[in-house]
């Protein structure tokens, strides 16, 4: 299993056919991205998540945006690959015990309030 995945150098001519047929809008925010302004192309479905390493899958992005959705990938990934753990008995992670963290002093009021 790779955490890291090599992707391919994408090419100039490739992110200016990605801009075009996007209108030079990011696809994450809907705003434009102006001519010659910085942009990332990325991978509309994650490569981890099965989506395709070619230019149906790229979008535009802003920097920012792009860095946004990330984040996002990254959780949906490491939550996909614990399912895929869990349902593999070999790699199942069988503790009845988890590592309890220290007793914090966090308000209870709104448990309780759903126990009324
Ligand atoms: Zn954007």
């Amino acid at each position: 299993m790779s955490y890291a995945p090599k992707r391919k150098a994408i090419s100039k001519a490739t992110r200016r056919q990605v801009y075009e047929r996007e209108g030079g809008i990011c696809y994450l925010c809907r705003l434009p991205i102006a001519d010659g302004e910085r942009f990332d192309v990325d991978h509309e479905i994650a490569r981890e998540m099965g989506g395709a390493d070619d230019i149906s899958n790229y979008r535009p992005a802003h920097p920012e945006c792009h860095r946004e959705k990330s984040k996002r990938d990254v959780a949906a990934i490491a939550k996909s690959n614990r399912i895929r753990r869990n349902l593999n008995p070999e790699t199942r992670r069988t503790t009845r015990h988890p590592i309890r963290s220290r007793k914090t002093a966090w308000p209870k009021r709104s448990f309780q309030k759903r126990q009324s």
